[in-house]
């Protein structure tokens, strides 16, 4: 399905980057450019394709020059990194607004900057947006707008990058059962006096109506459908995978 892809995926050493970056080897990738702060967990991929896995930091821009070598000739890419973090907006500090921001929209901006500098003519760009970037929540504002934000670059994007025959879409996920929800403290104090995995199951029943959040592999199979040529006509659009909890 994805033979003689070369497709980049930032925050690829966990959660749902992990699992996008291994399904799509094991649907027949052929180069894969894995890119992660974590750079111990990063080195601990095997996957079955050439990999590049490059440590780094999506919201440094000179990271982004030093791997234009690696991206020469992208036809997909995936800007998943992020981070997640909540508090009421009087109380939120300016430092970590800041961090939010600059992970989650500068990040998302260079990677998706560098991807386009990096294709030829045609290709195809996920991002993974969120549904606190469509639904306001209390307690979730710099997450929830810089996921609002990152939507709307992907519209200017793909309207932009159409005439290189370059899709670029979002994808907008409520929750998913990874570590991003550790830096949540409402979950983190559920989950140390309940046991995570029950945490996971009573924040679902209470925010979605489908009753469950999404695993990881879940989300990556909905990456790999927006980047596959079954999407071919699909572009600029935000596919909410959320159990019904914008409704
Ligand atoms: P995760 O914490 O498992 O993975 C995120 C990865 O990004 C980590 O490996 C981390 O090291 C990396 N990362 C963080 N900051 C980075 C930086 N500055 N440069 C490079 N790498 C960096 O979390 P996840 O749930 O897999 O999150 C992936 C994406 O999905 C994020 O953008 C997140 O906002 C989004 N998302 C997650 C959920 C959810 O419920 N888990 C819901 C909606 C959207």
């Amino acid at each position: 399905m994805f033979t003689d892809r070369h497709i980049l995926v930032t925050g690829a050493a966990s959660g749902i980057g992990l699992a996008t970056a291994t399904h799509l080897a094991e649907r027949g990738a052929t180069r894969l450019v894995l890119v992660d702060c974590d750079a111990a967990a990063l080195a601990r991929i095997a996957l079955p394709c050439t990999l590049d896995l490059l440590p780094g930091d999506v919201s440094d821009e000179a990271f982004w020059e030093g791997a234009a070598s690696f991206l020469a000739g992208l036809n997909g890419a995936v800007i998943n990194a992020g981070v997640a973090g909540a508090g009421p907006i009087a109380d939120l500090p300016f430092a970590q607004w800041r961090r939010i921001l600059s992970i989650n929209l500068d990040g998302a901006f260079l990677t998706l900057r560098a991807a386009l500098r990096a294709m030829a003519d045609g290709g195809a760009i996920v991002a993974t947006a969120s549904a606190a970037g469509i639904k306001p929540e209390a307690g979730v504002a710099a997450y929830g707008a810089s996921k609002a934000a990152l939507i709307h670059l992907v519209k200017v994007a793909a309207k932009e990058a159409a005439a290189r025959r370059i899709r670029v879409n979002a994808i907008a996920p409520a929750g998913v059962e990874t570590p991003v929800w550790d830096a949540v403290p409402m979950f983190a104090d559920r989950a140390a006096a309940i046991g995570r995995d029950a945490a996971f199951v009573e924040l679902a029943a209470l925010a979605t109506p489908l009753g469950r959040y999404a695993k990881a592999d879940e989300i990556a199979a909905q990456i790999a459908f927006l980047l596959s040529d079954a999407a071919a006509l699909v572009t600029g659009a935000c596919l909410v995978s959320d159990g019904g909890y914008t409704l």
